[in-house]
């Protein structure tokens, strides 16, 4: 294994036991980035310098004898709509491709904090809208495993730049999968937080009831490890929740003796490919044997959370996107007057994938349709929602595919309905609000397998562990891309 391919907490011991300075690691990262990325395409932005004076404290700091925190000095990536203080901050649209935010993420913050290394900033579908990052304004990026294979989306900068060893950890959004099929296409670990755990103050809005920020990771530990800087209480964003975090870290016990897990039926069957359906039960009976008890069980609204999201998100979407009229910041293209202003800006600013959300989410919250459309699909989400807090009364957590396929070839993704038809195993949890964690566990066909584990709010720490046991016992969730591609 060469350095760039450890993990976080890895590369954490070399750093304490000096066997790598940070200056070293991250000029490593940045020749990756520089040699590969034109393969990748995962980076909108590189902040070398920012990240090289970041690497010289921590080195002091280690020379000083200081401890350092587990993120210190750590390479990682974050997803271009998390606001960057002067660095650009595009969300992969034309709309924002010279904004330069006066404020940072309050994730990036965290990170700041913590004296984390940004590499910088990786692409994604415009405004976080998609599910291959081909909806990027700027450019398509490549699956590690496949040059004719997308990366997933809408993160899928941070899962392609994190598979590639092009950073050691990434930072993603999730509003209807987004860091979960990511995860899943490229095998690695990702995480939806719940919903509220993770502050969401600089995070450029796509559907505030259902955006979530969470990590990237090579492994279960560096999950944890990066919720432990990410996770708390901050009363910039309305929705964070006020109350005690835990510790992720000390939930890797490993031990899964006596849980009970849940194999909802809906997930299994039609649409969903026999290799991963397989897999996922492979998962299951490990797990049993490892001690848990599996079930069979039910969660009968499954099939209209894909209907239910695609209202609900879109409407949302129409009114967060209402801000980018030309006027106080991103694209302006003037015209004689202001209206007609307002009509270029957005004609030209907004992709057609964008285009197509405002229309669909601007018809389901106009009068007259609100109740026949939006009103109902909140009422769906209830019922979802409903389904898994009866759920939850019997099992510690749900298992199940991540994605119905592996990752799909670039360049036959247009029609929009088969897409969002991808998203059916991970939509589900956002509008229920739950935690919930995409495990690599295999391959097809040369292609990476995600496992999903659901948990009740704020069951992060259960998630976790039963991932945690899942690695500890099976070669399965190691997985990596070929490096004959000189990856
Ligand atoms: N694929 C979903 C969509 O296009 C999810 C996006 C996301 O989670 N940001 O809406």
């Amino acid at each position: 294994m060469h350095l760039a391919q450890l993990t976080i907490h890895q590369l954490h011991e070399q750093l304490m036991n000096k066997t790598v300075s940070a200056e070293e690691l991250c000029a490593l990262h940045l020749e990756r980035i520089d040699a590969l990325d034109d393969q990748i395409k995962a980076y909108i932005t590189v902040t070398k310098t920012e990240a090289l004076a970041t690497a010289k404290k921590v080195d002091e700091k280690i020379k000083a004898g200081e401890t350092i925190n587990p993120l210190a000095g750590i390479p990682m990536a974050l997803k271009d709509n998390l606001c960057t203080k002067n660095i650009k901050t595009t969300c992969a649209s034309k709309m924002l491709a010279d904004f330069y935010p006066p404020y940072d993420a309050h994730v990036v913050e965290k990170l700041t904090a913590e004296n984390a290394i940004v590499l910088g900033k990786v692409n994604m579908d415009e405004f976080a809208m998609g599910s291959t990052t081909e909806n990027s304004a700027f450019f398509a990026t490549t699956n590690p495993y496949d040059d004719d294979c997308v990366p997933g989306g809408s993160s899928g900068g941070s899962a392609a730049a994190v598979a590639a060893d092009l950073a050691v950890y990434a930072l993603g959004s999730d509003t209807g999968g987004s860091i979960r099929q990511p995860a899943a296409f490229c095998g690695i670990v990702g995480l939806k937080p719940t919903y509220g755990a993770v502050s969401r103050y600089g995070l450029i809005a796509f559907a505030s009831s259902l955006d979530q920020i969470g990590p990237l990771t090579k492994d279960v530990t560096d999950c944890a490890l990066v919720m432990n800087a990410l996770a708390g209480y901050d009363k910039r964003d309305s929705t964070s929740v006020d109350t005690q975090y835990p510790d992720y870290l000390a939930a890797l016990t490993g031990e899964v003796k006596g849980l009970r897990i849940g194999l909802p039926q809906e997930y299994f069957g039609e649409g969903i490919d026999p290799a991963i359906e397989t897999q996922v039960k492979a998962a299951a009976s490990l797990l049993e044997k490892l001690g848990a008890s599996i079930e069979i069980c039910s969660l009968p609204h499954t099939r209209y959370a894909m209907p239910a999201y695609y209202l609900i998100a879109p409407a949302e979407a129409s009114s967060n996107l209402a801000r980018y009229d030309g006027v106080r910041y991103g694209l302006r293209v003037n015209e004689k007057d202001v209206v007609n202003m307002f009509k270029a800006t957005r004609n030209e600013g907004f992709g057609a994938e964008v285009k197509r959300r405002i229309m669909l989410g601007t018809y389901a919250l106009s009068a007259g349709y609100y109740d026949a459309y939006y009103l109902k699909a909140l009422k769906v989400r209830h019922l979802i929602k409903m389904d898994y807090d009866k759920a939850f009364e019997r099992f510690d957590c749900l298992i199940t595919p991540t994605t119905p396929q592996t990752a799909l070839r670039k360049g036959q993704n247009a029609d929009p309905l088969s897409l969002y038809k991808q998203d059916i195993c991970t939509i589900p949890s956002n509008l229920a609000g739950i935690p919930a964690l995409s495990l690599p566990f295999g391959l097809a066909d040369g292609m990476p397998i995600g496992v999903q584990l659901l948990g009740r709010a704020f069951s992060e720490p259960t998630l976790l562990n039963i991932a945690y046991a899942l690695e500890q016992n099976s070669e399965l969730t190691r997985l990596k891309p070929n490096q004959g591609r000189g990856l």
